[in-house]
């Protein structure tokens, strides 16, 4: 490879395909590198797709794309070790012809979006690993080397689209490596089910689905969230914490997956299940004050390589897809101007996201995940346990006055964290909330 292209996008994921499928139809000269063996192939996804985010780089996806449900209920459960109490969310609205949220399979869904990228002129490279960053003496990025022979490319600009993990950035010294306190360690398996008994479980019609996400005991007092969705012949199940939790409390990550999968709200909803994918992947949680650097000289940084994920909302392909799309946008908008790919110029890109929803979303949460992380035993055990248990007294009739089952109730809460402590609590997280 030796021609000079306008822009290099490492990685094939939801940000390196939104930024190079933006870059390429707007007329620049893409090259676009993935390590995996196809795009997709490495990554994992739970999965939830925002349809608004990829309308706004594909408006007619729905013709093509593979998509599995669209969703038209949400469950969130608090788990104690043999309940869990829920709120659910479902409306007939979601049925409508432009639904807002899709399952997807990321192998399937991936390959789609790399073959709009190629279909849009860019030039996409499997199977070839980003070695390194090209700098010139003044630390500006001119283009990145390979694991090909003869492998190094050169681009007016390179976007980043690593993913989380961020090696090349970190070894160019563009952002550190994620800190186990910042990152989610989770995993997840495919369980395959007959299409009508996943319709009949989560009573659904058609291609309509459903999103359990569950938080509780069943993290064992860390921080962390467990989910299941709905695909159309699969229901992909998983559960994530932090890494720092993982260490401190010495858990393993598969038997809490196994321990989720046994609980007895979940066991019934898997019975019979084919297992066939196993993964694991991180995912960053640091929220607003992890993120680095987002552009300098011949280079930006898009997706989970610079930490843009929602934990709160679990959200983070819709946050890949509009900086991706934000960052070329930017690129296109200097290339347009004739002017250098500098950082003075670059930083189009981070104003641009600074006024989008991903920027204003990470800052209102930026407390939270310090918040949950420093307060994980009481919002992830003492909580769930003292909800299941209010939730129990009150729904067993056994002639007790209801005003002694209050109180027996409030007694358990004050004797649990205390008046102080209850006040706090919701205090603290009020104040993160906001
Ligand atoms: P990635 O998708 O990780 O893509 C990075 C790509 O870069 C990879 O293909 C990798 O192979 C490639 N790469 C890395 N280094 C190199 C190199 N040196 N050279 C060449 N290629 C390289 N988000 C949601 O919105 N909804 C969900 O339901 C959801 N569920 C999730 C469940 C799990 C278990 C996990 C782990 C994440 C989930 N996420 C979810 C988060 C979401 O998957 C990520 O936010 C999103 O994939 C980020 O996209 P990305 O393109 O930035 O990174």
């Amino acid at each position: 490879i030796e021609e000079k292209f306008d822009a290099i996008v490492v990685g094939a994921g939801m940000s390196g395909n939104a930024a190079a499928y933006t870059l390429a139809s707007r007329g620049l000269k893409v090259l676009q590198l993935e390590r995996g063996e196809y795009s997709g192939s490495k990554n994992v996804q739970g999965a939830i797709m925002y349809a608004d985010m990829l309308e706004k780089i594909i408006p007619d996806f729905r013709e093509d794309a593979p998509l599995e449900r669209h969703i038209v209920e949400q469950r969130f459960w608090m788990m104690d070790d043999s309940s869990h109490t829920g709120m659910h969310y479902r409306s007939e609205d979601f049925n409508s012809d432009r639904p807002n949220r899709y399952t997807i399979v990321r192998a399937q869904f991936d390959k789609w979006f790399s073959r709009k990228v190629r279909e849009a002129g860019a030039t996409v490279l499997t199977e070839t690993t980003v070695t390194e960053l090209i700098q010139d003496a003044y630390g500006k990025v001119i283009g990145v080397r390979t694991d090909r022979r003869g492998g190094i490319v050169h681009a007016d600009v390179v976007v980043l689209a690593e993913g989380v993990n961020g090696l090349l950035g970190t070894r160019a010294g563009l952002r550190t490596p994620p800190k186990p306190e910042t990152v989610a360690l989770a995993v997840k398996e495919m369980h395959f089910l007959p299409q009508e008994v996943i319709e009949a479980r989560f009573n659904l019609r058609g291609d309509e689905g459903c999103v359990i996400e569950a938080a509780g005991t069943i993290s064992k007092g860390m921080t962390g969230l467990a989910f299941l969705y709905t695909n159309r012949e699969s229901v992909s199940v998983g559960i994530g914490c932090l890494v720092s939790d993982f260490a401190e409390a010495m858990e393993s990550p598969y038997a809490l997956l196994e321990d989720f999968k046994r609980h007895p709200s979940i066991r019934p909803l898997l019975e019979g299940s084919e297992v066939k994918e196993y993964a694991a992947h991180l995912i960053p949680e640091g929220g607003y004050r992890a993120i680095p650097e987002l552009c300098g000289d011949g280079w930006v940084m898009v997706g989970d390589a610079a930490q843009l994920n929602n934990a709160i909302h679990r959200e983070g392909s819709n946050l890949a897809m509009t900086s991706g799309r934000i960052a070329a946008e930017a690129i296109f908008q200097v290339k347009s101007r004739r002017d250098p790919m500098t950082k003075d110029n670059l930083i189009l890109y981070k104003k641009m996201l600074d006024d989008s929803f991903v920027i204003k979303d990470l800052k209102k949460y930026k407390d939270m995940p310090n918040l949950l992380h420093t307060n994980s035993q009481n919002f992830f055990m003492t909580y769930p346990q003292l909800v299941s248990k209010a939730a129990q007294n009150f729904l067993h009739v056994d002639g007790t006055p209801k005003l002694d089952k209050e109180r027996e109730t409030t007694r358990a809460f004050v004797k649990a964290r205390s008046r102080l402590g209850l006040i706090g609590d919701a205090f603290r997280l009020a104040l993160a909330w906001r």
